[in-house]
């Protein structure tokens, strides 16, 4: 495919970005459009084309301050992580589906593995290796590791730009974490979770891939309908999460189209999430997939509702 540069997949990383917004109003009053729609339509999917590449040696500090405070950054996150889930592992049990409680609770795993991995810190390994390119970028089939990078700047419920507060480059395996962040909100260890659960993606493709060709085509392909799949997993991991640490609340949603997000009453959800009113914009959200999701029956074994699905890949744009 054109474009592919240093590997970076621009595309995830933009459906993150995209789905870290703030719910508009026109999405708002598409949800119940849409979800009448579905129910006798199929959707369509649209081609999304490449984007730009960027250069790594600017998108990336290799400062030794960035360096430094990145061993630090890396450190606090994965500690946080592998606590957060530690200690929730009750509520974690709760989660009806077998296929999502394995899979997050697969998730502190993986950062226990990677915690060991001398190269986990993005920016110190760049420094090492000024002359990397493409083709040793990629990890041939090695699933043990991945990197972190520790992007300067809070952690924000409402993005001004189109940007994630979390983000994973799959081909490089390096996952962007913000420098600040709260290990005490939520909703920041489930951005994280929801990167951890590409990383697992990522680590199947790698496993069913024989070559960096079939990987490639696996991965980069740019086909908006696997990678809105990919996020619908990633979305169902959010919300079956939140739906027991909310006490079942999401799973009792009225019907999609009986829901205004506008008007939505979020006083008992944010108290018993323990989120403030600025989280609002990221639980309309989570909302707006919990209830058609929740509606549809949830997850059979590792299959999604097809409906959800549909009206999923409907109202997410990239
Ligand atoms: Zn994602």
């Amino acid at each position: 495919m054109g474009g592919e540069g240093l590997g970076i997949n621009k595309s995830a990383e933009t459906a993150d970005a995209l789905l870290a917004q703030p719910v508009e109003r026109r999405t708002v009053l598409k949800l119940g459009a849409a979800f009448a729609l579905l129910l006798n339509e199929a959707c369509k999917g649209k081609p999304v084309k490449p984007k730009q590449e960027q250069n790594p040696s600017q998108e990336f500090d290799i400062s030794p301050e960035a360096i430094e405070s990145a061993d630090k950054v890396i450190q606090a996150y994965e500690s946080g992580y592998i606590g957060f889930i530690r200690s929730n592992k009750e509520k974690i049990d709760r989660i009806k589906s077998p296929y999502f409680r394995k899979l997050i609770l697969e998730t502190a795993d993986l950062v226990q593995k990677n915690s060991k991995n001398p190269d986990k810190n993005f920016s110190r390994f760049l420094q090492k290796h000024p002359q990397l390119n493409t083709d040793n970028r990629y990890l041939n089939k090695d699933i043990s590791q991945f990197f972190y990078y520790a992007e300067s700047g809070e952690f924000v419920s409402v993005p001004q730009a189109v940007r994630a507060n979390a983000a994973f480059s799959p081909p490089v395996r390096v996952m962007k974490i913000r420098n600040k962040f709260d290990r005490n909100n939520l909703l920041h260890q489930v951005s994280y979770m929801h990167e951890l659960i590409h990383v697992l993606q990522d680590d199947e493709f790698r496993r069913n891939s024989d070559t960096k060709d079939e990987y490639y085509d696996k991965v980069l392909r740019y086909n908006s309908e696997r990678i809105k799949l990919m996020e619908a997993y990633t979305k169902v991991a959010e919300i079956e999460l939140l739906n027991v640490f909310s006490d079942g609340m999401l799973e009792k949603l009225p019907h999609p189209r009986q829901i205004d997000l506008d008007n939505f009453d979020f006083t008992k959800l944010l108290r018993i999430l323990n989120l403030s009113n600025t989280d609002i914009p990221r639980l309309q959200n989570v909302i707006l997939f919990a209830s058609p999701y929740f509606f549809e029956g949830g997850a059979k074994g590792n299959k999604l509702p097809d409906l959800f699905v549909k009206f999923h890949s409907e109202v997410t744009t990239y």
